[in-house]
C-alpha cells in the first residue's frame, strides 16, 4: 500500500504564514503603527500558521511550547485531525482568540488590533491553502464533513504529496525567498517601526 504523507510540514506552514501575514502587515502598515504592533503580528501570524494542525500530536507547534508535546498527546484521541481547524469555522474562532488576547494587553503598548486581526487571518487562510493544494484536501465549509482540494475533482490527480521533492524542493524554497524579498524590500519600513 502507498502511504502519502498528507498534510504539509510545519515549516513550510511557518514561512508561507509568516510571508503571507507578515507581508501583509509590512506592505499596508502606516507610519502611526507602535513597534508593539509588529511584534503581535508576528507573533499572532506566526501562531495562526501552525495552529490548524495543533489537533496532531507530532505538530511542530507542540514542539515550541513547554510540556507541549505531553499536551498534544493528551489532546490527539479527542480531535480527528483536519476538521474544525481547517475550516472557515476555524479562522473565525481564531481570530475571536486573538481578537480577546489583545483587548487583555495593556492599553500602553498602543497594539492597532485591526492589521493584526487581519495578519492572523490570512497566516491561518494561508495554512489552509497550501493544505488544499495536498491529496487529502480540507473540509473548508466544516460542518458539512466534505473535502474539498485544488485542483478539483476530478483533476485532484495534480495536487501535491507533501514532504516529497515538490515540497522540500519548490514550495518552501520559494516560501522562504518571498519572505526575505518581503523584509529587505520593506527594511526602512520595519527600521521605523521598531526605533520609535
Ligand atoms: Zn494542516
Amino acid at each position: 500500500m502507498i502511504c502519502y504523507n498528507i498534510f504539509m510540514t510545519g515549516k513550510t506552514h511557518r514561512t508561507i504564514g509568516l510571508a503571507f501575514g507578515v507581508g501583509y502587515f509590512l506592505i499596508s502598515a502606516k507610519p502611526e503603527y507602535q513597534p508593539a504592533t509588529l511584534f503581535a503580528v508576528v507573533g499572532a501570524s506566526y501562531l495562526g500558521s501552525l495552529i490548524p494542525d495543533a489537533d496532531d500530536a507530532g505538530a511542530d507547534i507542540w514542539h515550541t511550547i513547554p510540556l507541549g508535546h505531553s499536551v498534544g498527546k493528551i489532546s490527539d484521541p479527542f480531535l480527528k485531525h483536519r476538521n474544525i481547524s481547517h475550516s472557515l469555522v476555524g479562522v473565525g474562532v481564531y481570530t475571536i482568540i486573538v481578537y480577546t488576547l489583545l483587548r487583555a494587553m495593556p492599553s500602553y503598548w498602543a497594539i492597532s488590533i485591526f492589521p493584526v486581526l487581519i495578519s492572523s487571518a490570512i497566516a491561518y487562510l494561508s495554512h489552509l491553502l497550501a493544505d488544499a493544494f495536498t491529496v487529502e484536501g480540507i473540509p473548508i465549509f466544516w460542518p458539512w464533513k466534505r473535502n474539498f482540494g485544488l485542483p478539483p475533482k476530478p483533476f485532484d490527480g495534480a495536487r501535491i504529496e507533501t514532504g516529497k521533492w515538490f515540497e522540500n524542493l519548490l514550495v518552501f524554497p520559494l516560501a522562504n525567498i518571498l519572505l526575505l524579498v518581503l523584509i529587505f524590500s520593506n527594511w526602512q519600513k520595519i527600521k521605523e517601526l521598531i526605533l520609535k
